[in-house]
C-alpha cells in the first residue's frame, strides 16, 4: 500500500496538489556573537509563520556555549512565542550540574528537552561518563523525569550509531530511551528516503510506536556535509557528490541545485507517508522555507492550493 501511495504521489506533476498536511520543526545552534544572534533572529522570524510544532537549540561543550543555548531558547520562548526545546547532554557534567541546568530551563519556561549522551570534545575519543554523571541518554531521560515533567525527545539513527555493535542493539537502546520517558525521537540525517522507510519497518517490528521524526539536512555546502556525514556515520551517496561537483564557484546555481535535491528528497518521504519533518537549518531559513512551501506548507497553516485560490 505504501508503495502504491508512493507511486501515485510521484506521478503527480511536480508538487501540484500537496495539501501542506505536514508537521515541521526547526533546529538551530546557539550563535556565538551578537551579530550572528541578529542573523538567527531573522531566521526565526522567517520560519515562525510556518507554525512549527517546536524549534530546538543544540548544546555544546563549555560553559559559555551552554549559556548561549539557555539564552537562545529562553528568548525564542519569550519573544517569538514559539515552543522551543533545549538540547542537553551528559558530557562533562555531574547529575547535580544537570539538575541545576534543567531546573533553570524549567524556570525559564522550557518544557521540552532533547536529551542526548553527547560526544567528547575531540573526534574519535570514546565517550567517558563524568564520575558522578549519567552514562547514556536513557539514564539522562530517567533523571530528567525526576526533576520536572518535561516533554522529552531523544536521538535515533536510521543507519545506526557508530558506537553501536548492531542495528538491533541500537534499536534496543532507542526503546530504552522511550521506556525511560521520552515521547518521540528525532533522527540523524540521511540521504536516501529508503533508508528511513527501512528503519521505520524495523522500529515497527521492534514494537516501537512513538513518533520518529526524520532529520532533514538541506545540503547546500557539500564539503561541510561530507564532514558532518563522516562524523556521524551517515552514508553519502555518490550521486549526491556528483550533483554538487563543479558548483563550488557557482554559489547561485549551487543553491538552486540544493533546493531541487532537498525538495525532491522530502517529496519522496512525503510520498512514502512521512508527515513530520525536522529540519537541521544550520541557522539558515531559505532552504527549509522553500521545501515547506513546495510541500504545500504556507504561513499560518493555510494549504498551498487554498492560498492560491
Ligand atoms: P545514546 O542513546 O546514549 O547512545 C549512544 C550509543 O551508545 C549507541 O550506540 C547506543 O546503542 C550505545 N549505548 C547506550 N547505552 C548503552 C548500554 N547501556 N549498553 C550498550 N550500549 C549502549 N550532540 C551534542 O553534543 N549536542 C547536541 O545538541 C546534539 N543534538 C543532537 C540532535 C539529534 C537529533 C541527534 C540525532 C544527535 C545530536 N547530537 C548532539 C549528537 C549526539 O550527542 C551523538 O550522536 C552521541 O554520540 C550519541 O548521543 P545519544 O543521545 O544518541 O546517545
Amino acid at each position: 500500500d505504501q508503495l502504491r501511495e508512493a507511486r501515485t504521489a510521484l506521478d503527480t506533476p511536480l508538487f501540484a496538489g500537496l495539501p501542506g498536511d505536514i508537521r515541521v520543526s526547526f533546529e538551530f545552534f546557539p550563535p556565538k556573537t551578537d551579530a550572528l544572534m541578529a542573523q538567527l533572529w531573522d531566521v526565526v522570524q522567517t520560519l515562525a509563520p510556518l507554525q512549527p510544532e517546536f524549534v530546538s537549540v543544540t548544546y555544546g561543550a563549555g560553559g559559555s556555549t551552554r549559556d548561549r543555548t539557555h539564552d537562545t531558547v529562553a528568548r525564542i520562548i519569550r519573544e517569538a512565542r514559539l515552543p522551543a526545546a533545549a538540547h542537553l547532554t551528559c558530557v562533562d557534567a555531574s547529575k547535580a550540574e544537570i539538575r541545576a541546568v534543567a531546573e533553570a530551563y524549567w524556570e525559564a519556561g522550557v518544557r521540552h528537552i532533547v536529551a542526548l549522551r553527547g560526544d567528547m570534545g575531540a573526534p574519535g575519543v570514546p565517550f567517558t561518563p563524568h564520575p558522578d554523571g549519567y552514562a547514556n541518554a536513557a539514564e539522562l531521560v530517567a533523571g530528567l523525569k525526576t526533576i520536572a515533567p518535561f516533554d522529552i525527545s531523544v536521538a535515533a539513527y536510521p543507519e545506526s550509531h557508530p558506537d553501536s555493535p548492531s542495528q538491533e542493539a541500537d534499536i534496543d537502546n532507542l526503546k530504552r530511551k522511550l521506556d525511560a520517558g521520552a515521547s518521540r525521537a528525532i533522527s540523524q540525517f540521511f540521504f536516501e528516503p529508503e533508508t528511513f522507510f527501512r528503519f521505520q519497518d524495523k522500529l515497527a517490528a521492534a514494537g516501537i510506536d512513538a513518533p520518529v521524526l526524520p532529520g532533514i539536512l538541506p545540503v547546500s555546502n557539500f564539503a561541510q556535509t561530507r564532514k558532518f556525514a563522516a562524523a556521524c556515520g551517515a552514508a553519502l551517496p555518490a550521486w549526491l557528490e556528483s550533483l554538487f561537483a563543479g558548483l563550488d564557484t557557482h554559489p547561485a546555481s549551487r543553491q538552486l541545485v540544493a533546493a531541487t535535491v532537498s525538495a525532491e528528497f522530502c517529496r519522496r518521504l512525503y510520498a512514502g507517508g512521512v508527515r513530520d519533518f525536522h529540519f537541521y537549518t544550520l541557522n539558515r531559513a531559505e532552504l527549509s522555507y522553500a521545501i515547506c512551501h513546495l510541500l504545500g506548507r504556507r504561513p499560518h497553516g493555510a494549504a498551498g492550493l487554498e492560498n492560491a485560490a
